[in-house]
């Protein structure tokens, strides 16, 4: 549940993403359009970094995965073989007074951070209703706040059900609102509209991909779809992939790219967009029982044991969990602290049909603990169902096994957004300091990890008016932009300008000064002073160790 302190944090973070320009609403000067964002000069390079750092782990670092850059727009059959046209949607309710679309299964959490809702609450302590509290808000406050709520159009014959039914409402607070929301005495209780109260209708299903057409013609033929994710491409180019590359299974194929959802209820700025970017991993695997021929056995783990170098005797199971901690030790990697995450198994029912087991890495958002990746072992269902769509054998010939199978997969799938969203919450911190003058101020500080930071550097001459100071700094700015991002700043005081930085979340700055340009004496000749975000400390550094020193803490 969201608390107030929370909401703020929130507020303050999205208020940040504006000023400092890491993300504006797309379209904004024509009111925005919802669901869709857009990234700014520093949230640009953000992002980049998020990706490179992800690509370079997943293909430049090991020796069994490739990469692919597939088409958004693929055959439409693609989509029918996967199940996302018969089956990927969302429930959907209307609600029959505002006319509001929500999705059915997120009402209820919808309902714990509206007003309305909160008042409901409070007039019915430890889910005791008190009528006399209920009309009171429902002939005042209430008509403004949810107009449409049955409890506000006819208080009377509400709160006289609301009596007689004490006992289910003060059973479930499900049932209280449940009760407060719907009109007719008769039939089935409704839920009630997070935006105004009214009866929402039955969950319907809304297919959440987002259609278009190819050519001219704009027939019903020319359909075709953006794709939902990035992993179907994988599967269909899975053939190429391994007649053209030298990979053995086990290997896998990488993707990072768009993708586009037209959710019901897009929220929580951009945790749930409609249009977003994906990085996915299929990693096939050999199925259990060829691993068993080849080995003799499958390999198991002590309790506690978690797997870490890849071995021929590893089933599915190992495999799923060696990456469930591979993906934690990334998020480590690029700042991400274990202890802002969580490790969710899916039950039994939660599962897709086909999926073995699905493991969620839940970051701790300020809106709640919510999904940053899944990954789950998916049989060989994806190339199975290809193999059948199309008519194309999916088949692997495995030489050392000297046999003919379709190989299984284990797919971690990550949102690069949702993971910028989460490092910007984890980074975001205000502390109060006192400047030079004794004047308390509060310092908005980014904590990126370097290897993230959108700018590594700032570089400053002390004053801009001292035409020797300027030159040292652009020149140190020429020595270094070609190895990272940097910024040069001479506008202001220093220390404005290291709060300046401080935001963006650079983690270095350098500083010329008069002793770098030999003016206080030789000793401290060719050295600028080196300041970091986060001990707020300052040192003599060389220029020429710039580079080595600055390299070692961003890559
Ligand atoms: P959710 O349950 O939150 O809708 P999902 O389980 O449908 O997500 P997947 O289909 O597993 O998500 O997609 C993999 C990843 O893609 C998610 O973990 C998430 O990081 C990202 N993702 C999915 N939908 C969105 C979205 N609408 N906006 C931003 N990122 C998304």
């Amino acid at each position: 549940m969201s608390t107030h302190a929370s909401v703020t944090r929130m507020e303050k973070i999205v208020s940040l993403c504006k000023r400092r320009g890491f993300i504006f609403q797309s379209s904004e000067i024509y009111g925005g359009l919802n669901g869709f964002w857009d990234y700014g000069p520093l949230g640009a390079e953000l992002k980049r970094n998020v990706k490179e750092l992800w690509w370079k782990s997943m293909t430049r670092m090991r020796d069994d995965i490739v990469g692919l850059e597939a088409t958004i727009i693929m055959h439409p059959k693609v989509w029918k073989a996967s199940g996302h046209v018969d089956t990927f949607s969302d429930p959907m309710s209307t609600c029959r007074a505002c006319k509001k679309l929500v999705r059915s299964d997120q009402v209820w959490e919808m309902l714990e951070t509206v007003p309305w809702a909160d008042a409901i609450r409070a007039a019915a302590p430890e889910g005791k209703p008190d009528a006399a509290a209920l009309l009171k808000w429902a002939t005042g406050k209430g008509q403004r706040i949810a107009p449409n709520l049955a409890l506000v159009q006819q208080p009377a014959p509400i709160l006289a059900r609301l009596a007689e039914r004490a006992a289910e409402a003060e059973a479930s607070v499900h049932t209280l609102f449940q009760l407060l929301c719907t009109v007719s005495a008769e039939g089935p209780l409704a839920t009630p509209c997070p935006h105004c109260g009214g009866e929402l209708t039955e969950p319907r299903p809304f297919n959440l991909m987002f259609k278009t057409y190819v050519g001219p013609a704009a027939t019903e033929e020319d359909v075709a779809y953006l794709r939902p994710e990035t992993a179907q491409a994988i599967f269909v180019q899975f053939k190429n992939v391994v007649e053209t590359s030298r990979v053995k299974v086990p290997f896998g194929i990488c993707q990072i790219g768009k993708a586009f959802r037209n959710e019901v209820t897009p929220r929580n700025f951009t945790f749930r967009s409609r249009e977003f970017e994906q990085m996915e991993l299929e990693f096939f695997i050999k199925p259990d029982e060829v691993v068993e021929v080849q080995t003799g056995h499958l390999a198991k783990l002590a309790p506690g044991e978690v797997p870490s170098t890849p071995q021929p005797d590893w089933g599915w199971e190992l495999w799923h969990k060696y990456w469930v901690e591979e993906r934690f030790r990334w998020y480590e990697s690029v700042g991400l602290k274990r202890s802002s995450l969580e490790e969710y198994w899916q039950k039994p029912d939660e599962l897709a049909h086909y999926a073995r087991a699905t493991v969620d890495i839940l970051y701790k958002f300020p809106f709640g603990t919510q999904e940053l990746e899944g990954i789950a072992a998916r049989g060989n269902f994806d190339l199975t169902q290809h193999q059948t769509h199309s008519g194309k054998s999916m088949e692997y010939f495995d030489q050392e096994a000297a046999v003919k199978y379709v190989p299984h997969v284990i797919e971690p799938s990550a949102g690069v957004d949702r993971l910028i969203l989460a490092l910007l919450c984890e980074a975001f911190e205000e502390e109060e300091v006192t400047d030079e003058k004794g004047n308390k101020e509060v310092r908005t500080i980014l904590r990126f990890s370097p290897r993230v930071a959108p700018i590594k550097v700032g570089i400053f001459p002390l004053l801009k008016n001292k035409p020797p100071l300027v030159a040292k700094a652009l020149e140190i700015q020429n020595l270094l932009r070609p190895l990272m991002n940097v910024f040069y700043d001479d506008s202001g005081a220093i220390g404005r300008r290291y709060r300046r930085q401080d935001e963006a979340g650079t983690p270095f700055c350098v500083t010329v000064d008069f002793e770098t340009i030999g003016e206080n004496g030789p000793e401290n000749e060719g050295t600028v002073t080196l300041r970091k975000r986060d001990a707020m400390t300052q040192e003599r550094v060389r220029i020429a160790d710039l580079p080595a020193l600055l390299l070692a803490q961003i890559s």
